[in-house]
């Protein structure tokens, strides 16, 4: 609470990250405050396999990697980023705004940039009426550490990419690692699918989650049903892990105290990436002005103009923007 920042980015996609480490050019004090676990947005979560094809300077590069370089690129500067952190409230006016997260912290900042793309991502939770009491104890929709599946029995639900890279993830840590998936061809990649099927992971294809209950042994038991079949299995587990992938929410945006118009959901921004509150600038998927391109080469273009346009705003007597090489030399980089 007790630092000021210059500017704070909310959402930490490939449009948020590369405006923070743009803000750390320009010497500005910023933190990113990201929803999920992971910073990356769309392309962490959603296609961290696929090739990239159109981001400048890269014949071709796939989503996990262009995120890692990203993160690279940020982190020769000291920007705070804070992951868990979806942003429920903004007050405030420029110079002297109040961002509030999920857990209750807020904190304090002289300019925003929304970078929210679709909304804040959210893992699609498992649709069994009691799932919320197993959350946080033998139920997951992520993996923060792969330990704590030390020699545990373990079900990953799902058939994408991150299902099958969490089983076998977990397979040379947990007892008995099970997957399994409504449809009998999984959706992963061929080279991933053999993988799996050469490990020891055993497949329960096509079934679905009927049933969660606490065993008396205190295991999770799982009542699975065939998938247009009438047959029903069950299997007790230490931990279930569920992968069905993410849900976006622009939702809880409306709801803060400060919000820039929106127009379809969208942000409408001028050529500078102003929204019509002063001091809150938007940038990414997230915005809409005419010709606007639902692309990531379009959103790093939008990056610098909003950072400069707000450190431009906030500190007048500071000289405009100088070129990359020229900013990291003055820095002593
Ligand atoms: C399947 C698919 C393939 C694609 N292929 C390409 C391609 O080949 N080339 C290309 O250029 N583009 C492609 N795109 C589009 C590209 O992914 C988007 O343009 C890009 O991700 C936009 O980046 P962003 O940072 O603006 O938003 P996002 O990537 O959506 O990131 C926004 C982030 O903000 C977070 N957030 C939202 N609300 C809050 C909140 N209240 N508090 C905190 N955090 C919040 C979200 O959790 C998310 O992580 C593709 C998209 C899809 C779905």
């Amino acid at each position: 609470m007790s630092t000021t920042y210059d500017l704070t980015i909310i959402g930490g996609g490939p449009v948020g990250m590369f405006a923070a480490f743009y803000a750390g050019m320009r010497n500005a004090r910023v933190q990113l405050l990201e929803s999920l676990p992971e910073l990356g947005g769309q392309v962490q979560a959603l296609y961290p396999e696929k090739l990239i094809h159109d981001v400048a300077g890269y014949p071709g590069i796939k989503g996990r990697e262009l995120v890692a370089q990203l993160a690279r690129q940020m982190k020769q500067f000291p920007i705070d980023v804070r992951l868990n952190a979806a942003v429920t409230d903004v007050a405030g006016q420029i110079g002297d705004f109040m961002v509030t997260t999920a857990d209750g912290q807020t904190s304090k900042t002289k300019a925003i940039i929304i970078a929210t793309g679709n909304g804040a991502f959210e893992p699609r939770r498992l649709a069994v009426d009691n799932a919320a009491d197993f959350e946080g104890r033998q139920l997951f929709y992520h993996i923060p550490k792969v330990e704590q599946f030390k020699d545990q029995t373990v079900l990953v639900a799902g058939g994408g990419d991150s299902a099958i890279d969490m089983a076998l993830l977990l397979e040379p840590v947990a007892k008995q690692v099970y997957i399994m998936h409504r449809r009998d061809q999984f959706r992963g990649m061929e080279h991933s699918v053999d993988l799996l099927k050469a490990s020891s992971v055993i497949i329960k294809t096509p079934f679905l989650i009927k049933k969660l209950a606490e065993t008396p042994t205190g295991q999770l038991g799982l009542t699975m049903r065939e998938v247009r079949g009438e047959a029903e299995e069950q299997l007790a587990v230490d931990a279930l892990v569920v992968n069905y992938g993410f849900i976006a929410d622009n939702k809880v945006i409306r709801n803060w105290h400060v919000v820039p118009t929106l127009t379809h959901r969208l942000f409408a921004v001028d050529t500078e990436m102003k929204t019509d509150v002063p001091g809150i600038a938007a940038i990414g998927d997230t915005v809409t002005y005419p010709g606007k391109l639902g692309l990531i080469a379009s959103g790093f273009g939008e990056a610098p103009n909003a950072v400069n346009q707000l450190m431009m705003t906030l500190y007048p007597e500071r000289r405009s923007p100088l070129h990359s090489t020229t900013l990291f030399e003055k820095q002593g980089r």
